[in-house]
């Protein structure tokens, strides 16, 4: 069977509305992308539909052929995945999106489009957990090598560079410190070493940091969080030029891990409000980091929207707001962070974030678990460090239900 051809309604991002290119980013969340069908419905339709027929068995020869565009089978293209894609290229201000099964399998189908064995990764210490197995327990394997720096520290990156580097990759703002690296210098030190940059754009999303617009090659998204922003499906995305996207497309639709149609429905919903989420979502974070400061029972605050950040005035430069993610140390160690945890009745206790629901949790011992005494101090997880996604609750409530915890530690 040959399936590896067909033609131009291959997930391109063709045929989009005609002012699409003059709409802001608000307007692009809620309009780019959508294909009505002959039905006129107003909402995006979903397509739960595994193939796709033909009038005739000249029709199928064509398309299979590529020599006419159109959907064969949902593991290559399906209308509501191709519609989220588009969504998305539009609000990262890319040429092509790539929808994928999940964060994860957005990393790894980038990792199999573009490196092959021999080649190196450099990336920031200050990942997600699972991304540094994948690159080192599994990317490894076949004979990829990863190379660690500190986030921010721009000449420590170009040093880890060597002539096999094809890929530079990070998370800024990271998790749970907050550290920030400067993307358009980053993309610039990949360039001069022909290496391409991918930056995990997971915690600012589209609405509050564009790395495309900075040099970045490749952005990369784990759908799952604010992209959605109600924690209720697993996805991913990776977005960039056409011919890069072109190897990624070739991979998930090769492979396997391509996003399911009512999924995609889900993330194209949740992007119509992601400008509004994450600006709420920031103001929320930056009034209570603000508020956590303050208090007797802590010690310090991880936020780089805090003029006390060290890269506060690069974060106020290449993001137009600083998230949700903030991580704070209280006076004491395990056990004080652990009582003002389990003070909480209304935040939830669990290692997720993106979502309305504000989430609370000790990295030192769950998100950074598997970590060494000594990896846990060099990545700056403390004992007494605590990470906050802050939903969209009211504030005063999160408040009510941090201070009890704290107040009993000053008390
Ligand atoms: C969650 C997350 C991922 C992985 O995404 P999944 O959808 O869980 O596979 C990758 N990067 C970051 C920064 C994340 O927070």
């Amino acid at each position: 069977m040959q399936d590896d051809a067909f033609g131009d309604d291959s997930g391109k991002q063709a045929g989009n509305h005609p002012d699409e290119s003059q709409w802001a980013i608000d307007t692009l969340a809620i309009r780019a992308g959508q294909m009505r069908t002959h039905e006129q419905e107003h909402s995006e339709p979903i397509f739960p539909t595994s193939s796709f027929v033909y009038g005739s068995a000249a029709e199928a020869a064509r398309k299979f052929a590529g020599d006419e565009p159109g959907n064969i089978y949902s593991r290559f293209t399906n209308p509501t995945v191709r519609t989220f894609e588009r969504r998305l290229a539009a609000l990262e201000g890319g040429e092509r999106c790539v929808a994928t099964s999940s964060g994860m399998a957005a990393i790894l189908s980038t990792a199999l489009a573009l490196l092959q064995a021999g080649d190196e990764i450099v990336a920031s210490r200050s990942l997600f957990g699972s991304t540094v197995s994948l690159f080192d327990k599994y990317l490894g394997k076949f004979g990829i090598k990863t190379r660690y720096v500190e986030l921010s520290d721009l000449p420590a990156w170009e040093a880890a560079i060597t002539p096999a580097t094809r890929l530079l990759f990070a998370e800024t703002p990271s998790n749970p410190l907050s550290e920030v690296v400067d993307i358009q210098a980053l993309a610039e030190i990949a360039h001069r070493h022909d290496a391409w940059l991918a930056i995990d754009n997971c915690f600012l999303t589209p609405a509050l940091q564009r790395p495309l617009e900075l040099g970045a090659d490749l952005v990369i998204h784990s759908a799952t969080k604010y992209l959605d922003g109600q924690g209720r499906a697993i996805g991913g995305a990776v977005v960039g030029a056409d011919a890069l996207l072109e190897e990624v497309f070739g991979v998930v639709r090769t492979c396997g891990p391509c996003l399911s149609p009512f999924n995609a429905w889900i993330f194209s919903k949740g992007l119509e409000t992601l400008g509004l989420r994450m600006k709420a979502h920031s103001a929320a974070a930056l009034e209570l980091a603000q508020w956590l400061e303050a208090h007797p029972a802590v010690e310090r605050v991880h936020y780089s929207g805090l003029e006390s950040h060290a890269q506060h005035a690069l974060a106020r430069r290449q993001q137009r707001a600083f998230g949700a993610v903030l991580g704070l140390e209280v006076k004491g160690g395990r056990e004080a962070a652990w009582s003002v945890i389990d003070a909480t009745r209304l935040l939830s206790i669990t290692g997720n974030l993106g979502d309305a629901k504000t989430t609370i949790t000790h990295p030192a011992t769950t998100t950074h678990g598997r970590l060494s005494d000594d990896q846990k101090a060099i990545a700056g997880i403390s004992d007494n460090l605590i990470r906050i996604a802050v939903g969209l609750e009211d504030l005063e409530d999160i408040k009510t239900d941090l201070a009890r915890g704290l107040d009993a530690l000053t008390a």
